[in-house]
């Protein structure tokens, strides 16, 4: 990347980058945020029901701003034509859910707090926490977990906020 190009990209950044985790309106009820749906947030592999209360909604819209600005961001820094998504794997799961998943029983996901995000590799891992990292600092609101998974090659970010007592937990999981 040339000189220019990067001073772009920056200006581009800084211009955009007073992370607003605000409250977005107008939407309609499958959705969360302008680009996740309630169906992503709830989808399991298991043939069990996983319907979130309106609290654990809630809860799930909180996360989702996050994930409006790392989507943002991400796409910001990579600056090319199409867009990425952010891909969820995992979001609210009832107890049910998280007990045929074997998650833990404490989890964040059972309040609709965490989700888990899919990643390609560990690169896209480290950008994504180093993202979300910016966006705590410049929105100072505190994340409960942010947590780089990694099974055999398979990567993902747990990543959870709750509406108080954020502990700011960052760590690898293997
Ligand atoms: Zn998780």
């Amino acid at each position: 990347m040339n000189s220019e190009k990067l001073m772009n990209l920056s200006e581009h950044l800084t211009s955009s980058s007073v992370a607003s985790l605000g409250h977005s309106s107008e939407l309609d009820g499958s959705r969360l945020s302008p680009h996740f749906t309630l169906a992503e947030l709830t989808k399991t592999k298991q043939h069990i029901e996983n319907v979130p209360n309106e609290a654990q909604v809630e809860n799930l819209k909180r996360v989702c701003r996050w994930l409006e600005q790392l989507r943002l961001r991400y796409n910001q820094m990579r600056n090319e034509v199409r867009e990425y998504p952010i891909i969820i794997n995992s979001g609210f799961r009832s107890p049910e859910v998280n007990k045929a998943v074997g998650g833990v029983p404490s989890s964040n996901h059972l309040t609709g707090c965490a989700v888990d995000i899919r990643c390609i590799g560990m690169e896209q891992a480290l950008r994504y926490a180093a993202i979300l990292l910016d966006i705590s600092d410049m929105s100072r609101e505190d994340f409960d977990e942010l947590l780089i998974e990694q099974k055999r090659s398979v990567v993902w970010i747990h990543f959870a906020v709750r509406p108080w007592g954020n502990r700011r937990r960052c760590n690898f999981k293997r």
